[in-house]
């Protein structure tokens, strides 16, 4: 039992209930609780197992007595029955974009929809268009959500495979036949989503480090096993390749696996300009040539160097110019974590965060962060419980509080005052210049009307971004990683704008979002755009985020030159007063 699987449960239970149509305060006591265990700052599950949860807001007696039943014995049976009287399936379409409980409820009842195939068929057949409270724009969109999760079933984001990857990865490494170890791929890459991961590891004996990592709690189930390669798959349905090698070949391996399979076509051909020829295992030197052998590489680095490179960091391997730049020298220094000093764009409980700003403040210190930036939401986001002017000034002044605080205390550290302001449909802000000149800075998003065509849209954050008032802009494009596409919006047009007012552009790093994508970054620096990376936190645990920030950025070619929040304080201070 781990804290997951408590918050899963909960959430389940919440949905079963909603689709039973029972009293709506019950299921919302299983939705706080769900949110209360996933943010409760100890050991939860212990706490549960030792039927220890007297006193913890937002569990009541009934969910205390649950919990400690399923911590302790690993089931429970009001959940059991519940979800017996459901197909299995049924949780499949709560996962359905734009198909909420009310809806789940209505296609089960009234359609005896029970899955996602189902649904499809009612979909297509009319059935859907013609239900009380759908029409036929909501089958489409029901359409195109199924087709979307088709497409995406395939991959996970990165943040959701970081912690199974990582945990694996050091469980290998002390394996006593582990010489090496490291996961390649996409992974090592930092794609924003991937398909599958792929572990290498050098050793003597692969045929225990094959058992090692095939017989293990964290498989779910074995896809081959074999002597030098191995496939599991994980709870979560992610694939998992892992292959040994010699420590000879490791290096050229590495290189290999770690694709892209353009950058390794290019550096193949490089190879073979040279005399040699390069394949997963080894370079040799190539039939015909009088080269001499070139033997074993140490590592990476090494085989670049001697095809003339300086050693090009995994997450830029795609082709797009990195090799060149490694011949010239001319190779960036990637940006990395300790070149951070600060933080903009993060939420408390004013709006829609899940600690208070003391907390959160407490937080960053933790981080040795010299600087957080506050942006909870402005009042338009109602649903996200946005602050109304009057409670923005009043955050504003305990801020300010606070900073004193600090000064008295000799503490290094500063809160700026800020706030996520909506972009209204017709590009205006949703709080008006007198307010928003009171703060220290502000981050302008799109939160509503992401239908808009792309013209208009495009204008509308035009609009925002030509406001002296707006700091940065907030998750450009509005995307939800394998969820919802990115809205659209004409992006080397946003990119012309900043450049010309100077508003920077967030590298939004909470593993959801990754928005400005990678893709667009060098464009942004040609331009003299800068980046903030924000990690959208709305707890303190959200702040790790800024781990999938660094990687985006690296892969964005993007270092510590171009992200303002790499600024000490008093340069970040004069930086936004200027
Ligand atoms: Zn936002
Ligand atoms: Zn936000």
């Amino acid at each position: 039992m781990t804290r997951e699987d408590l918050v899963k449960t909960l959430e389940n239970i919440a949905q079963l209930l909603e689709l039973k149509g029972e009293n709506p305060f019950k299921t919302r006591a299983y939705k706080n609780g769900a949110e209360v265990v996933q943010t409760y700052p100890g050991d939860i599950v212990e706490k549960a197992k030792n039927d220890d949860l007297k006193g913890i807001k937002g569990i009541g007696d009934a969910l205390q007595q649950k919990l400690h039943e399923l911590a302790s014995t690993g089931k429970l049976e009001y959940y059991e029955n519940l979800k017996a009287e459901f197909p299995d399936t049924i949780f499949d379409l709560f996962a359905i974009q734009g198909l909420g409980p009310k809806k789940v409820k209505a296609v089960y009842e009234k359609l005896g929809v029970e899955s996602v195939e189902m649904l499809k068929k009612a979909a297509e057949s009319g059935a859907i268009a013609d239900l009380a409270g759908f029409g036929k724009k909501s089958a489409e969109k029901i359409l195109e959500a199924i087709e979307f999760r088709e497409t995406n079933a395939q991959f996970f984001r990165l943040g959701d495979v970081a912690a199974p990857v990582e945990m694996i990865l050091e469980a290998l490494k002390t394996h006593p036949d582990c010489l090496r170890a490291e996961a390649a791929g996409s992974y090592r890459r930092s794609k924003e989503t991937v398909h599958d991961v792929d572990i290498l590891v050098a050793t003597d004996n692969p045929a225990a480090i094959m058992e090692f990592f095939v017989e293990n709690e964290w498989t779910e189930t074995v896809l081959v096993q074999g002597a030098t390669k191995s496939s599991i798959r994980l709870e979560n349905g992610l694939q998992c390749d892992l292959r040994a090698v010699t420590n000879d070949e490791y290096a050229c391996a590495l290189a290999y696996f770690t694709g892209s399979k353009e950058h390794n076509v290019a550096m193949r051909g490089r190879a073979l300009a040279k005399g040699y020829t390069l394949n997963e295992y080894r370079l040799a030197t190539k039939g015909g040539s009088d080269n001499e052998d070139p033997g074993v590489f140490e590592d990476e680095a090494a085989l670049h160097r001697f095809l003339g490179l300086d050693f090009i960091p995994p997450e830029i391997r795609e082709n797009t110019g990195e090799i060149d730049a490694a011949e010239k020298g001319e190779l960036p220094r990637l940006i990395e974590q300790e070149n951070l000093r600060g933080t903009f764009h993060n939420h408390t409980t004013a709006s829609d965060g899940r600690n208070t700003l003391e907390e959160m403040a407490d937080a960053a210190i933790e981080l040795g962060l010299e600087y957080l930036g506050i942006a909870d939401h402005s009042k338009s986001s109602f649903q996200a419980n946005g602050l109304s002017a009057e409670r923005l000034r009043a955050q504003i002044s305990d801020i300010r509080d606070l900073n004193k605080k600090y000064e008295d205390e000799g503490v290094k550290f500063k809160i700026f005052a800020g706030n996520e302001v909506d972009i209204l449909r017709d590009g205006s802000l949703d709080f008006d210049d007198e307010l928003l000149s009171e703060l220290d800075y502000t981050v302008a998003s799109v939160h509503n009307a992401m239908t808009l065509p792309e013209a208009e849209m495009t204008k509308r954050i035009i609009s925002a971004i030509e406001n002296p008032h707006v700091t940065m802009l907030g998750h450009l494009t509005g995307r939800l990683l394998l969820k919802r596409d990115p809205y659209p919006v004409n992006v080397p047009a946003i990119i012309d704008a900043c450049a010309a007012t100077g508003t920077i552009i967030e590298l939004n790093c909470n593993p959801w979002r990754l928005d400005m994508d990678w893709r667009w970054w060098p464009l942004a620096i040609e331009k003299g755009v800068k980046t903030s990376i924000n990690p959208d936190a709305h707890r303190t645990g959200d702040l790790q985020f800024l781990h999938f920030g660094i990687r985006m950025a690296r892969k964005s070619w993007l270092t510590k030159e171009h992200v303002i929040n790499c600024l000490p304080l008093d340069e970040i201070e004069a930086f936004l007063k200027g």
